[in-house]
């Protein structure tokens, strides 16, 4: 019987390039993003990921990010719960196909 796959996703959020617009906290139905209480080096107020909340995979947040500062990986889930990493996402997310 073929393996049941379930995909789940990692969110990574480039700090270096956030200004802190809110605008991907505003359209994350997850509530997976939030703005960090502490200002960085630079004085900016960053987005930052809450570990528990489950990031859909809806795409909403990397399609309005001026920075392209979010990138999103798709896992592959197996019956065993070994996670295999796909081909990461554009910023900007934008999937490349898989070849091979
Ligand atoms: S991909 Fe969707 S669910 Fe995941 S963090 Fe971005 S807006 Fe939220
Ligand atoms: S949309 Fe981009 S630049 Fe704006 S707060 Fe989110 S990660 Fe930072």
């Amino acid at each position: 019987m073929a393996k049941e796959k379930k995909h789940e996703f990692a969110v990574r959020l480039l700090g270096e390039y956030c200004k802190g617009c809110r605008l991907c906290i505003s359209v994350c139905e997850a509530g997976k993003i939030a703005i960090d209480p502490a200002p960085n080096e630079r004085g900016i107020q960053t987005a930052r990921l809450l570990r528990h909340r489950r990031c859909s995979g809806c795409l909403r947040c990397t399609a309005i990010c001026p920075e392209a500062a979010i990138e999103i990986d798709r896992l592959e889930t197996d019956q065993t719960g070994a996670q295999n990493d796909e081909r990461p996402r554009q910023r900007n997310g934008i999937i490349p196909e898989k070849h091979g």
